[in-house]
């Protein structure tokens, strides 16, 4: 039973133009949000960094031993945050997220993590309860990412619509046992348009969004990857981010851990970006790529009923993890100050880097296990750790 939380993941001010299973990306300047409370249209458009001391410092995280060259490992009793290795690298309670901003050096040997990492991901996961949207969720709508004349991605293991149907009618029997209202974007392997999708979501009472998808890429490449939208950016015009982005960030955070720690899957990490059908919708919103289908030993995994009623679990786990957590009358912890100031950074601001192409994507672990050293995270067994790429 997970009790704890964890969030995701955004991307930089950089013009992305990319594609995951024929979902289309937004085409426009990319930029983290900088955060509450007090952000505001005039809000400069640069990234604002804190020093990883006053993080530890206000979470009352204490500094961890890692071996491991490049990380910094804080945490306490109940949490391990690694940063690194690498600048875009986090493990929260053992699970993969890819930073909005590189972390950088302050000069004086402390590392500065930006404003966006700290108020949009790490404090929704480490404090649900202070997320200012949440709200009870009564109705889950489950979006089967293709049909009709949209198959998804036909590989030699497993097809993507056929995949992603059957997997939301197992998940809508198991939330309905749970007490949840469940809605199907379409049922029969229809075809719908993103703008279908999105009245669907925004037409339900109290709901989250879960958009289901296989993943394609490299035959080498395996892995459950979860997004959620980019948050806002302050000074650049496009379209507006999903307003529910923190509440996103935990339920990609529930989901994810879920699936990969019911799976033995690999962790490829949660991740943002800037899909159109994200950035719409008036609720919390995710989509699962819930693995690789060009990847033999996983495509031939997700074609089998058994591993899709555990994927199926593990996501009505996570989804019921989440509505306990983000549930308004859950009771506040007892840290009523606000995340610590940012400072300025003395250099400029370098641009973070693109999107992740998850097609493409480098999600290679660090040693075969994809964990890094110093993770809270159970070991998985033996087994499991064979399906690895
Ligand atoms: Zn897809």
């Amino acid at each position: 039973m997970m009790n704890k939380f964890h969030l995701p993941i955004a991307g930089g001010p950089v013009r992305v133009a990319i594609a995951i299973c024929g979902l289309s990306l937004l085409s426009a300047a990319v930029t983290a949000q900088t955060a509450p409370p007090a952000a505001t249209a005039e809000a400069p458009a640069e990234v604002r960094y804190l020093p990883l001391e006053q993080l530890r410092s206000f979470y009352k995280l204490m500094p961890r031993q890692s071996s491991e060259p490049g990380v910094r490992c804080v945490g306490n009793a109940g949490t391990t945050l690694v940063l690194g290795p690498g600048r875009r690298e986090l493990n929260i309670g053992g699970y993969r997220w890819q930073l909005s901003y590189p972390l950088k050096d302050d000069g004086k040997g402390d590392w500065l993590i930006s404003e966006v990492d700290m108020v949009k991901l790490i404090d929704p996961v480490l404090r649900p309860t202070y997320i200012a949207e949440r709200r009870l969720v009564r109705t889950v709508v489950i979006d089967p990412g293709h049909g009709g004349y949209d198959t998804g991605i036909d590989s030699a293991f497993v097809h993507e619509a056929d995949f992603t149907m059957q997997l939301a009618y197992t998940l809508r029997e198991l939330l309905v046992k749970r007490g949840f209202a469940v809605v199907l974007t379409h049922e029969q392997n229809r075809h719908l348009s993103d703008q279908q999708r999105i009245e669907c979501a925004n037409g339900a009472d109290a709901a989250i969004f879960i958009s289901l998808h296989l993943n394609s890429g490299r035959s080498d490449i395996q892995g459950i990857e979860t997004y959620t939208a980019v948050p806002d950016s302050p000074g650049i015009p496009r379209r507006p981010a999903n307003k529910h982005d923190a509440a996103s960030a935990a339920l990609a955070f529930a989901l994810h851990s879920s699936m990969v720690n019911a799976t033995g899957a690999h962790d490829g990490a949660c991740r943002r970006a800037r899909f159109s059908l994200l950035n719409s919708i008036e609720c919390p919103a995710v989509l699962a790529l819930v693995g690789y289908a060009t990847h033999k030993e996983e495509g031939t995994r997700l074609a089998t009923p058994e591993y899709r009623e555990q994927l199926a679990t593990a996501i009505a786990d996570g989804v019921s993890n989440f509505a306990v957590v983000i549930n308004p009358d859950a009771v506040l912890e007892p840290t009523p100050e606000l995340p610590p100031e940012p400072v300025a950074t003395p250099e400029p601001v370098a641009a973070p880097e693109p999107a992740p192409q998850p097609a493409k994507a480098d999600a290679k672990p660090k040693n075969k296990t994809g964990r890094k050293k110093g993770s809270s995270k159970k070991p998985r067994d033996n087994k499991r750790r064979r399906n690895r790429r």
